[in-house]
């Protein structure tokens, strides 16, 4: 996979463009289990993304993540902007600039225990965790048709923190009356790895 200024920008605009579009919805999520700020943060931060579109896209593949998650830090904010920058920060130390399948799955494997560190979370708490960790399960699986599987990973993976009760994060404050909802971190990583899946895709 050639990751040229052309195919990054795709990424990042389309990664981007999916989370702005959703976050009306995101919000509303976190409306129900939290302070109803996610969808304004992870916009806040991917309309900063979006601003450095020409200097971003023109990184090689290590930078670009470790800028984006920069960005994220900088700008969402919340619980989530420090553990989505985590996640991008590792992806770009542990990234060669032209990946192959087995260092994707390393790096992502890493991005994911480095969250897990940051959050003091881990998978059954009803976060991006229970996302993000079948995603790594899923990719160390492999084998043929691997897009359109992760993709269906976690968008199942996200309906499923619905009957979870909330562990940690905002959403752990209501108790048993988290259960019955979507966590709103599930759904924004899902959106994300869907767009990422879809276009990573479309350049085969
Ligand atoms: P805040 O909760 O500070 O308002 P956001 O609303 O932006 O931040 O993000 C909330 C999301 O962050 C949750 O839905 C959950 O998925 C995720 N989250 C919160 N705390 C943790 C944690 N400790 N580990 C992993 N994910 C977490
Ligand atoms: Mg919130």
């Amino acid at each position: 996979m050639g990751f040229d200024r052309e195919f990054n920008r795709r990424l990042i605009v389309a990664t981007a463009e999916t989370v702005i579009a959703h976050a009306d919805e995101l919000s509303e999520l976190d409306r129900t289990i939290g302070d109803g700020d996610h969808g304004l943060n992870m916009k806040r931060g991917f309309e900063a993304v979006l601003a450095d579109l020409d200097g971003l896209a023109s990184k090689p593949l290590p930078d670009l993540l470790k800028a984006i998650g920069t960005h994220l830090v900088m700008k969402v904010g919340g619980a989530s902007g420090p553990l989505y920058g985590t996640l991008f920060l590792t992806l770009g130390k542990e990234l060669p600039p032209e990946p192959t399948l087995d260092d994707a799955t390393r790096a992502f494997g890493a991005a994911v225990t480095a969250v897990k560190a940051r959050g003091k979370s881990d998978v059954g708490q009803k976060t991006m965790l229970d996302v993000l960790v079948p995603l790594t399960a899923a990719l160390e699986k492999g084998g043929n048709g691997l897009l359109p599987r992760l993709k269906e990973t976690a968008a199942t993976a996200a309906a499923q923190t619905v009957p979870m009760k909330a562990l940690r994060g905002r959403a752990s404050f209501l108790g048993d009356r988290s259960i019955g909802h979507l966590d709103p971190g599930a759904r924004s990583a899902s959106l994300m790895i869907a767009t990422i899946c879809d276009v990573l895709g479309a350049a085969r």
